[in-house]
């Protein structure tokens, strides 16, 4: 059971006028239902790392979209996933997871930076770049629809984005959808020719260099943490542009005690609860699709087991082989068994 003066106590580090007692009060209650329910549907429950805080306090992992997903697939009696992310994310889960169920809580919780690439104009475009460069090579960020990910290459995640572009055998590349992280990989790759689609994050587009450098003026000694969706300006001021996990063992293994993260605010809140012996400063933006999933919508997608996801064969196959086509490339070890199995 939870104990609303301790969930206080640890909930108020990300934000002390919010979580009230009274509040935890109610939010306690609803975690415990939530408990129940996921022994009784035999449920893991994933958080991405910009979620409401409370629904860490429930989530079987907490991470990024690739990382959860991997995760859960090796979670070998789970039946049912319960998403607590954006629509892109729970269909990663479904690629990588076919057999299960996989359940995000309000289907209202799009992206806006997947929703700029449209499988239709991507086909077009390909088309288009194709008859100007024979060797075209296309690699999609995670953040993109499973039928965007059936139509390119390789697939890529924040953190492994350059590795993935460096190891393809072609030199132009175009890279979807978000233009930040192409001119990021171009700056690291003279030798590619990246050719960005036009797509960008709002959240963190709209992070100015000023907000960070109003900060590291009366803080010359903190570590500025920038994730690699942010602008070229932005960037530029980073100690190191990070995946959202990428932060958080940085700031768990840094000597330093002082950090900007420039992101999402969930971070911000995720790192204030689960490092509590280092000071977190802010810079970044709140997400409103992170922010749609409550409590009250987990414990009704428990109870009914809906909104489920599902794909058509042809589109879950593609996509599958994109993200596939990543860990061959990365000569990563973290390959799921799902995937290894797949002709
Ligand atoms: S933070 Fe940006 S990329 Fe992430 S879900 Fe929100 S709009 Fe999409």
């Amino acid at each position: 059971m939870f104990d609303p003066v301790e969930l206080q106590s640890k909930l108020s580090r990300a934000d002390p006028g919010y979580y009230t007692l009274e509040t935890c009060s109610e939010i306690a209650r609803k975690l415990d239902r939530v408990v129940d329910l996921k022994r009784e549907r035999n449920a893991v429950l994933l958080a991405h790392n910009y979620q409401r805080p409370e629904i860490f306090e429930v989530a079987n992992f907490t991470g990024d979209s690739l990382g959860l997903a991997l995760q859960a697939a090796e979670v070998e009696d789970a039946e049912v996933i319960i998403f607590c992310g954006v629509h892109f994310m729970a269909e990663t889960a479904k690629v990588v997871s076919p057999s299960r169920k996989v359940i995000l809580p309000n289907l209202q919780a799009g992206c806006s930076l997947a929703d700029t690439a449209d499988a239709d104009d991507l086909t077009e475009r390909i088309e288009e770049l194709r008859r100007e460069y024979s060797d075209l090579g296309v690699v999609c960020y995670v953040n993109t629809t499973a039928a965007v990910k059936a139509l390119c290459d390789a697939c890529c995640t924040s953190a492994n984005a350059v590795d993935v572009i460096r190891a393809m055998p072609n030199r132009n590349i175009l890279y979807v959808p978000d233009k930040n992280m192409a001119a990021y990989a171009a700056s690291q790759l003279p030798e590619k020719n990246i050719i960005p689609w036009d797509g960008y994050c709002y959240v963190h587009h709209e992070i100015q260099p000023e907000a960070i450098q109003r900060i590291q003026a009366t803080n010359p000694d903190i570590k500025v943490l920038v994730h690699p969706e942010c602008r070229d300006d932005v960037i530029r001021l980073a100690d190191a542009a990070l995946s959202t996990s990428g932060m958080v063992n940085y700031a768990r293994s840094s000597e330093a005690d002082r950090f900007l993260a420039v992101t999402e605010c969930g971070l911000s809140d995720l790192l204030a609860i689960q490092v509590p012996d280092k000071r977190f400063y802010r810079a970044c933006k709140i997400c409103r699709y992170m922010k749609m999933i409550t409590l009250e919508d987990v414990i009704t997608s428990l109870e009914r087991l809906e909104p489920e996801i599902t794909l058509p064969e042809e589109v879950a196959r593609g996509a599958e082989r994109a993200i596939r086509r990543m860990f061959e490339l990365t000569a990563s070890d973290r390959m799921p068994s799902s995937l290894m199995s797949i002709d």
